[in-house]
């Protein structure tokens, strides 16, 4: 099936703004300073159609940092790339059910492996990146960022500085797999290239261009580009159905049907395969990292559009 009329759109994106937009639940997060002075009441609900329409009520062109938004469409253009089964068997795919930045999940795995939607196994996948040096990687990941985006995207280098100077955790992980040679490139390399990438200026209404470039099977419904294979597509978001919203991805998988991913940064974004990509921004987020009013929005959204995977009608 197509997403249902033009103006049923607009007017059930327009309800569930308006329903949601003064909720006041969350925290925004605050572990650098660039993510702790972004106001808590900015918000977005964003949709674009694998056909190439917009759709867009509040924030939509407010920007911000992308963080683990990206890791989704990184581990994709590494698939295409290196190939899925090697992805696969260098990255993992299976979900930890812990939090984001777990060491734990890491050690508990036999085969040392997580899966590419927490940072061990983003910071592995963006150690697979084409590229000899850290450069050349960052290169390739603003490139194909911008593919997605269908524009020419940038960083944030304040969010870059603060988050590089405070990352120790994340380069722990890195040195934790370097050792297990989980790891495809010097660890404290790829952590920066990481970190950089976690620091692309995104908006709410480019993440729903992103967001539908999976939904259409990997090209972009906006410049018509192919930036992935449809197989690659399709593999990217079974990994995102389990493992795109921190420990709270079976919860989220059984409430609206849908493969997403969110960020600290308050960004979440939802793919409806073969329809289209939700894309909202709402900065305070829950206990595991998500996006408050990203959550309530889209699970109204997805129960109003009828838009889970799973219904048989
Ligand atoms: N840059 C953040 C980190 O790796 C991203 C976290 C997130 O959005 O989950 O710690």
């Amino acid at each position: 099936g197509r997403l249902p009329a033009r103006d049923t759109i607009q007017q059930m994106l327009q309800d569930a703004y308006t329903r949601f937009r003064n909720g006041d639940e969350g925290r925004v997060a605050d572990y650098i300073p660039v993510l702790a002075s972004v106001p808590r009441d900015l918000f977005a609900v964003c949709l674009a159609g694998i056909d190439g329409e917009l759709y867009a009520v509040g924030d939509a062109k407010h920007v911000f940092t992308i963080q683990s938004v990206s890791k989704p469409f990184v581990f994709a253009l590494v698939c295409q790339a290196v190939g899925l089964e090697q992805a696969r068997c260098k990255l993992g795919v299976n979900a930890t059910g812990m939090p984001f930045d777990s060491v734990i999940a890491l050690e508990l795995s036999r085969e040392r492996l997580t899966n590419p939607m927490v940072n061990a196994g983003a910071i592995a996948t963006t150690s697979l990146v084409p590229g000899e040096t850290a450069d050349r990687k960052w290169q390739f990941i603003l490139d194909g960022l911008s593919r997605f985006a269908g524009r020419q995207l940038s960083i944030n280098e304040e969010a870059y500085r603060s988050e590089a100077a405070t990352n120790l955790r994340n380069r722990g992980i890195a040195k934790l797999l370097e050792g297990y040679q989980r790891l495809y490139f010097d660890g404290l390399e790829s952590t920066d290239v990481y970190t950089r990438q976690c620091s692309i200026n995104i908006t709410a209404q480019d993440l729903s261009v992103m967001s539908a470039t999976l939904a259409s099977g990997g090209v972009n419904p906006i410049t018509g580009e192919r930036v992935v294979d449809a197989v690659v597509s399709k593999r990217v978001l079974a990994v995102l159905a389990t493992a795109g919203l921190y420990e709270l991805s079976g919860e989220w998988l059984f409430e609206t049907g849908l493969p997403g991913k969110s960020g600290v940064s308050g960004g979440l974004i939802t793919v409806v395969p073969g329809k289209g990509g939700l894309a909202t921004f709402a900065p305070p987020l829950d206990e595991a990292g998500n996006s408050v009013r990203g959550l309530q929005v889209t699970r109204y959204l997805s129960e109003r559009l009828a838009l889970s995977l799973f219904a048989s009608k």
